[in-house]
């Protein structure tokens, strides 16, 4: 190898990594890039693997990026079906489970994240089953060949809810469990949690809240599930767990990087040490609302931090400041967003009538979440104010809080201000260069 040639190891395929790679070309760099991923797949989309399975898109849309030619376009090295074992970072090496070892000048960590299963009792029967990856949902696509007749869906969360719609329409008989006492406990305030359920209900979803699962039994008509403080069991055909996820990082010497729940990054996505680099799923970015670092696991946020990674290993200088955390969500016919910190607030306000509701929740005198459901109306005016801390004084919001709708207007016209204040400095800045 030519001593100046230059070597860019990419743990992960997924979005974040995609779009390093394509930042890195766009920004100059014309050394190598590896990849290594333990998948066999090319770049696919997890939040697609449930219209997958349910069949509202065909296989190869799980695949954002296109397949083999995202590869060549971007002169790509892959390393499929191998995960990432070791990571040296002082001898600058990487090494994959096939013994393929890599020494690299700089490298990003993207490996993502994995569905978090329970030590319990019958975790690993044949009829439980995850969702992340294309390897699970061709499994699940499968088994609904089958015809089940019930399923169980353990955790009331954005994914769960999902998996829950797409055996609903399946025509399934399913009941939705988790340990929360209300659905979305991270998302949605008990409130609008309620009126979700309601209609879950009315739809012959049966909810088991505050349930907290202990036991798993194969039976040979098909599993059982047992829960803490209950005599009341589960009987079902398969279950699906899905009670959050953990960042793939066995292969991080815990010593040296600085690990929390995921890799801790500043505003460059740079690690701790020099040359090392970590985006998406896997790393603790900025929460900007709370000011402290967070997984913050959405598709958009991987992408603008693979981005962000990819232009300063390019050996630009570029921030990505932060997020916030937000889901928004379309389900059995509701569209439900959470926004921001909906659980430490000192004053909040409501509105529903019986369709939409909105609430909205302030702390310190600022904004700092909402829900929405059923409405979008200036959802994306709110998001983009909270996560631009626009309402930063008392004149702008008083106590006692003005009306919804006045809040909503207001909104909107900050955020009119700040777009126009933000081209208009964009604008000068390219008449400078
Ligand atoms: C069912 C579902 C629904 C979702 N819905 C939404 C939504 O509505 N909105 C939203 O914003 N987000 C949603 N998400 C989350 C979103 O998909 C993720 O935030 C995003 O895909 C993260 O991208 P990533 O590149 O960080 O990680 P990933 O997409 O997980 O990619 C990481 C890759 O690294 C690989 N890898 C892991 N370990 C190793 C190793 N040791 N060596 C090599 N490779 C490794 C993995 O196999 C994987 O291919 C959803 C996710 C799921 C599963």
């Amino acid at each position: 190898m030519p001593a100046n040639k230059k070597e860019i190891a990419i743990i992960g395929n997924g979005c974040a990594a995609a779009e390093c790679i394509k930042a890195l070309r766009e920004n100059g760099y014309n050394g190598e890039i590896h990849i290594f991923t333990d998948s066999r797949w090319p770049i696919y989309n997890p939040m697609l693997t449930t219209y997958y399975v349910s069949g509202k898109i065909d296989f190869d849309q799980l695949f954002p990026y296109g397949k083999e030619q995202f590869y060549k376009k971007y002169n790509v090295h892959l390393h499929p079906g191998s995960p990432v074992v070791e990571l040296d970072h002082d001898k600058r090496m990487v090494v994959n489970s096939n013994g393929l070892k890599l020494n690299y000048d700089q490298c990003l960590i993207a490996s993502g994240a994995s569905p978090f299963l329970p030590p319990i009792e019958g975790i690993d029967s044949s009829r439980v089953y995850t969702m992340r990856n294309v390897d699970d949902a061709v499994r699940l696509k499968e088994t609904l060949r089958e015809k089940p007749r019930k399923a169980i869906v353990i955790g009331a969360s954005m994914i769960g809810i999902k998996i829950a719609e797409l055996f609903y329409q399946q025509g399934l008989e399913v009941c939705l469990a988790d340990l929360a006492k209300h659905i979305f406990p991270l998302a949605a305030h008990p409130e609008c949690a309620r009126v979700i359920e309601k209609r879950l209900i009315e739809k012959g979803i049966k909810l088991r809240l505050g349930a907290a699962i202990k036991k798993i039994v194969e039976t040979e008509q098909g599993i059982e599930a047992y829960f803490k403080n209950s005599s009341e069991n589960e009987k079902a055909d398969l279950l699906v767990i899905c009670i959050g996820v953990r960042a793939n990082i066995s292969f991080v010497d815990q010593e040296k990087v600085e690990v929390k729940q995921g890799i801790l990054i500043d505003n460059q996505m740079r690690t701790n040490l020099p040359g090392l680099y970590a985006a998406g799923d896997v790393a603790q970015g900025r929460n900007i609302l709370s000011g402290e670092h967070e997984i913050i696991g959405l598709w958009a946020n991987a992408r603008y931090q693979g981005r962000t990674a990819g232009r300063n290993m390019a050996g630009k200088k570029e921030t990505f400041p932060g997020n916030i955390p937000h889901n928004i969500t379309h389900f059995m016919g509701m569209d439900f967003i959470g926004i921001g910190d909906i659980y430490h607030y000192d004053k909040t306000e409501k509105k529903y009538d019986n369709k939409t509701f909105i609430q909205l929740f302030w702390k310190d005198r600022l904004l700092s979440g909402a829900n929405f459901l059923d409405t979008y109306t200036k959802a994306g005016a709110l998001k983009y104010a909270l996560a631009n801390r626009s309402i930063t004084s008392t004149k702008d919001c008083s106590y006692p809080l003005p009306v919804i709708h006045d809040m909503l207007i207001r909104e909107i016209l900050t955020e009119v201000k700040q777009r126009e204040r933000y081209s208009a400095s964009a604008q000068k800045q390219n008449s400078c260069s």
